[in-house]
């Protein structure tokens, strides 16, 4: 099964969620020696996952994008190339052809369509794939190279590296996607069997909730559920929005000093205060309920 857990907007505790209910799955599994449980970090632009689980790192995997490369002592100035392109990266002027990398997607379909051969392609690192473990849990986190605001072709190369190409797993994937409804949450969803939506009960958090439960609701047709982070006052306004779109609310984490300070230390929920273990089963026995998964064993 893959989980993505996701949310509107940053600072909802996404991550919480996500490294918690990865964490105790592992725990549990471990005594019983059943398929691996998986926590991806997707937010490839600022991976912070791992800063709780304290992964040992073992394998590491460069992305790297095919660009252009002009040679000019055999292009005649045609310009096929520049029609071909699609995102402006081609130019030209006073017969030389000009390439802004920053505007190239790597399509390749000036190479493809140049009558002249006079296009090459060379690689270039875009990013940064890491696997390993902390005890029963694996883990895998993707991180994209400064300077290059491209984040989705990571997220999809660290999917694909991962998880394999079949309609059912065997193993559990949590993903932890960006915050945002743009493309890398986009591909964090995309293959998902449920979308678990971490939010805060404010208007803020719920105008991003929204957002984020339309992208499902339109794109992917998954099952979903809530998980209201810093419980408590304003509870409402969010019940009112699940209520309407009958999307459960699954769990709820209260506002606590306790639970910040844990977090500013980089604890886990869950080893700071145990009474969360039986929680985050109880939020995976939800799931599997939902999504007619094989629950855990007592
Ligand atoms: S298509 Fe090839 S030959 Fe034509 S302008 Fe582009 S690089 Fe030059
Ligand atoms: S690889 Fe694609 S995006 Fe990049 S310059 Fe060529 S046609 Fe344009």
């Amino acid at each position: 099964m893959i989980i993505t857990v996701a949310s509107g907007k940053g600072g909802t505790g996404k991550t919480t969620i996500a490294t918690n209910l990865a964490w105790t799955l592992a725990q549990k599994r471990e005594s019983e020696q059943e398929s691996p449980i998986w926590l991806i970090d997707c937010d490839v632009e600022a991976p912070n996952a791992a800063l709780f689980i304290h992964p040992i790192f073992e394998i590491e995997k460069k992305v790297e994008r095919q660009l252009p490369i002009i040679q000019q002592d055999l292009c005649t100035g045609c310009g096929v190339c520049v029609d071909v392109c699609e995102y402006n990266a081609l130019a030209i002027a006073r017969g030389k052809t000009l390439f802004f990398k920053d505007l190239c997607h790597a399509c390749g379909s000036c190479v493809l369509n140049c009558p002249e051969n006079a296009i090459q392609e060379s690689p270039e690192m875009i990013g940064l794939l890491q696997q390993g473990n902390r005890g029963a849990l694996k883990f895998a986190q993707g991180i994209l190279e400064i300077g290059f605001s491209s984040p989705t072709p990571i997220i999809r190369d660290l999917k694909k590296w991962i998880i394999p190409d079949k309609p059912q797993h065997e193993s559990t994937y949590i993903l932890d996607a960006s915050p945002g409804t743009a493309c890398p949450v986009v591909e964090s969803l995309r293959d998902a069997d449920f979308a678990l939506l971490v939010t805060e009960p404010t208007p803020f958090g719920l105008h991003d909730l929204k957002l984020v439960a339309e992208l499902i609701f339109k794109e992917f047709q998954i099952p979903s559920g809530i998980v209201i982070n810093k419980s408590g006052r304003g509870d409402e306004i969010i019940e009112q929005f699940a209520s309407e779109m009958k999307i459960p609310i699954l769990m709820r984490v209260p506002l606590s000093r306790d639970i910040a300070e844990a977090y500013a230390r980089g604890d886990l929920l869950v080893d700071a205060f145990p009474q969360y273990w039986d929680q985050f089963i109880d939020l995976y026995k939800k799931i599997s309920e939902i999504t007619g998964e094989r629950q855990p064993k007592q």
